[in-house]
């Protein structure tokens, strides 16, 4: 078997409202998903997180170094491509578009031995994961606290059991929104906040401090990514245990962070780190330095299924007899082709997602919805 052609599918939505985080004005949703088709008819689906045309130009940037290639050796193919493109691209666009071109290559080795990936990581601890619903995101044109507490009160009816809301955007008006979603969600349900890099450390900090009260599971991002010694402060200075790790790119992006004891919490996105083959090694990582780790997951059905697959895979850590279970992560902003890209769609049952068994990825594209959310323009 041999890689005959690999291609890309940019796909686009014009949102019907815009959304903002901290650090990212959102008004279409684009997302790159990678096709590698081998010479016997095999097909393999990836994904790449961030912006899709650069992905995609990357990707195809690697696709004469993969024509021709055995697709079931993905270390060695990941480790070529890599080498392409290392001495200027050890961390970014190169990783996340490799990162969808690796996903691929597992979803054909699935399909070729008619196994999930997660079996072929080792075997399934687990058959369905429980998510929390993100979302919250800063609209034009509304009161944010109003807007955002009605947001997350549709969460807690629908069956999620946490939530994940944006801030990073003014120390007093974040806390006036963490104080009004705790008092919709009421005390039972786990909240997050994730800052999208928008504090300096003394706002975060002081965010930290004085959102404690209101019993946060996590404070995501509160500085930037490239500050990895603030990270540490911020830790050690307020009360909230930090996460981080959607930006960091490749394993040799997640050593500093994990050695200095930056985050509480690592967040690789397969679709970012590296694809399969690189999130075990950051997965083995995390644990041999004691940091639990919870994937960061924003994309298509493509992306979830690649998450849920190696979800299914996390080693239980610590090894108890109630281990604690990873969660998923599960966006609820505006996305009409997130799940259509797919026959079946990975959706939640009262805040509860199955793991597909079927071979590779466990899911079948859906090529009108490829066809009709097409990017248009050039
Ligand atoms: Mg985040």
């Amino acid at each position: 078997m041999k890689v005959e052609s690999v291609h890309t599918h940019i796909l686009d939505h014009v949102l019907d409202t815009t959304f903002e985080s901290a650090s990212m004005h959102f008004a279409r949703r684009q997302h790159c998903l990678v096709e590698i088709v081998c010479d016997n008819g095999l097909i393999g689906w990836g994904e790449c997180l961030g912006p899709a045309k650069p992905n995609a130009a990357v990707v195809e940037a690697y696709a004469a170094a993969l024509v021709g290639q055995d697709p079931l050796q993905t270390e060695r193919i990941w480790l070529e491509l890599y080498n392409r493109l290392r001495d200027q691209g050890q961390r970014g666009l190169t990783v996340t578009a490799l990162s969808g071109i690796d996903i691929a290559l597992w979803d054909i080795k699935g399909k070729h031995f008619g196994a999930s990936i997660s079996m072929l990581l080792g075997g399934r601890f687990r058959d369905s994961v429980r998510a929390y619903a993100t979302g919250s995101f800063r609209r034009e044109g509304v009161d944010r606290v109003e807007d955002i507490s009605r947001e997350v009160a549709g969460y807690r009816q629908q069956g999620f059991h946490a939530v994940k809301i944006k801030i990073g955007f003014d120390v007093e008006e974040d806390l006036r929104v963490i104080e009004a979603v705790r008092e919709s969600i009421g005390p039972d349900m786990r909240l997050m906040i994730d800052a999208n890099h928008g504090y300096d450390y003394l706002e975060a900090v002081e965010v930290g401090r004085r959102a404690a009260h209101f019993g946060v599971d996590w404070f995501e991002e509160p500085v930037l990514p490239e500050h990895i010694s603030a990270y540490r402060a911020v830790r050690a200075d307020q009360p909230i245990p930090v996460a981080g790790g959607e930006t960091w790119h490749g394993r040799y992006a997640m050593l500093e962070p994990l050695s200095i004891r930056a985050v509480d919490i690592l967040q690789p996105d397969i679709c970012g780190v590296g694809g399969f083959t690189e999130i075990r090694r950051v997965a083995d990582m995390a644990a041999m330095h004691g940091v639990r780790l919870v994937p960061h997951v924003w994309g298509t059905a493509v992306c979830l299924a690649a998450s849920l697959q190696f979800m299914a895979a996390m080693l239980p850590n610590p090894p108890r007899r109630n281990p604690i279970e990873p969660i998923l992560e599960f966006d609820r902003t505006e996305n009409p082709f997130r799940q259509a890209v797919v026959q079946t769609p990975i959706e939640h049952d009262q805040g509860v997602v199955r793991i597909p068994d079927g071979p590779g990825l466990g899911i079948e594209i859906n090529r009108d919805a490829l066809r009709q959310f097409a990017l248009k323009e050039t």
